[in-house]
């Protein structure tokens, strides 16, 4: 720890340009302790705060960049979103009987370490346990910096196979922990392996790093990731504070490395839980040529009580945007579904009633509307054989390969029903039926 670093309160610090501008520096002086936050920032705590703040750390240890620091207002950090996004509460202490540390149920979809495989055509690739800066709200906070938890080369490798092996995998998403807490030539050598692998379409690399790392962003980073579209980055702005100018040319050099951009946004209680918050963030984020992708309710992970909504207040925040401005500047609203499943997207009603002929529509300014439906639809004669319409090989659509209600809409079939195979009710009846 370099003792002599400080922040004044306007964000600018004591260290030298070109260190300031170097990644790895920031993460050899990440701030990891009270006593050093103190020093750096100069906010305090008094004795029995600072022994609840160990308590807390000691549970969900804590790393903030210099650079993250460097954004927090000093003079009014405790209600401050940089200040708590990234600074522990004691409130982290109180854990819920309905909180779960593995919420999203990962390892039960985990085949083999390394790998979520949860959705038919895509995976979670985990390529590191560690991050540059430790977001409070994190989903993975059992994971995250437990950098004794093996992740290591061998196991990407298998994970890599086990890849290669599943033809159906056409999409993979490097994540972690931040994939780009990797040097450039272990990414690059993971991104050389998945590009032999015909099957594999698409590659994404979900990463916080120039939100809390902009420097990261270097031009070697880019012109190898350019290397290997097409490869998309989503990354996590929260807040419009966090567009920063390094923030900004950050992401002008991912997109000129025509890498498409996203952002997934969780939605935080006294951080980003209103409409204008979000409304701003979306416009900015468009600005950079970031299209707003998810914004997710806060999950069921221990210790992060004091982060949730109301799931109603992100459908507030959908009324407050859909048609009110551009649907470019708009996410999907989801709950990961609790116990594994996937994500859910939410939205108001649009559809407010319906007859054999007509749908009832309102829209954002509460207009309501009629939609005919046609008379004659002749629905086209179709014998499940996709090949012979797109000329490209693709999945048929027979029953056994139809997955939830896209099975009850089609009229080929007999299934009526579809249904948990776990319920009780299911488990009573015996197995002469479905
Ligand atoms: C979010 C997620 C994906 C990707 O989902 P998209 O909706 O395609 O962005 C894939 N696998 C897992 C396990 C996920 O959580
Ligand atoms: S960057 Fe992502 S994985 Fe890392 S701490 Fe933040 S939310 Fe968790």
């Amino acid at each position: 720890m370099n003792q002599d670093l400080s922040i004044a309160s306007n964000g600018n610090s004591n260290v030298p340009d070109a260190q300031w501008k170097d990644w790895k520096w920031h993460l050899r002086h990440s701030i990891h302790h009270i006593i050093p936050f103190e020093k750096i920032t100069g906010i305090t705590f008094n004795q029995v705060q600072r022994q609840e703040l160990e308590k807390t750390l000691s549970l969900f240890p804590m790393s903030i960049t210099p650079y993250y620091a460097s954004l927090i207002d000093t003079d009014k950090p405790f209600n401050d979103p940089v200040f708590m996004q990234c600074f522990p509460s004691s409130q982290e202490l109180s854990i819920e009987s309905f909180e779960m540390d593995d919420p999203l149920h990962e390892e039960a979809d985990s085949p083999i370490p390394c790998i979520t495989h949860r959705y038919p055509d895509r995976v979670l690739l985990l390529v590191s346990n560690n991050c540059a800066m430790y977001c409070r709200h994190c989903t993975r906070k059992r994971r995250v910096g437990d950098t004794d938890q093996g992740i290591n080369s061998e196991l990407i490798r298998q994970a890599i196979g086990y890849i290669r092996d599943h033809s159906e995998i056409r999409d993979v998403l490097l994540s972690g922990g931040d994939p780009l807490m990797l040097e450039d030539h272990q990414l690059e050598a993971i991104l050389i392996e998945l590009r032999t692998i015909p099957h594999v379409e698409i590659i994404r690399i979900g990463t916080r790093m120039p939100v809390v790392l902009p420097y990261r962003i270097t031009n070697e980073l880019t012109a190898m990731l350019k290397k290997y579209h097409p490869l998309w980055i989503n990354t996590q702005y929260n807040h419009p504070r966090e567009l920063t100018k390094a923030s900004k040319k950050a992401l002008s050099k991912l997109a000129d490395a025509g890498i498409p951009l996203g952002n997934q946004s969780v939605l935080l209680a006294g951080i980003n839980d209103c409409p204008s918050i979000i409304k701003s963030l979306s416009h900015e984020l468009v600005k950079q040529r970031v299209r707003p992708y998810y914004l997710y309710q806060c999950d069921l992970s221990p210790g992060l009580s004091h982060f949730r909504t109301p799931v109603g207040k992100g459908i507030e925040i959908m009324e407050c945007m859909v048609g009110h401005t551009s649907g470019l500047c708009i996410p999907t609203f989801v709950i990961d579904a609790p116990g594994g499943g996937g994500k859910i997207p939410v939205m108001p009603h649009y559809i407010i009633s319906w007859s054999d002929h007509k749908v009832i529509l309102r829209n954002y300014e509460g207009l309501i509307t009629t939609y005919q439906e046609p008379d004659h639809y002749q629905s086209r004669d179709c014998d499940s054989q996709c090949s012979e319409c797109i000329n490209i090989s693709m999945d048929d659509r027979s029953e056994e390969k139809l997955v939830g209600i896209e099975k009850l809409l089609s009229d080929q079939y007999e299934t009526i029903t579809i249904s948990p195979m776990d319920s009780e009710r299911l488990k009573r009846r015996d197995d002469e039926c479905c």
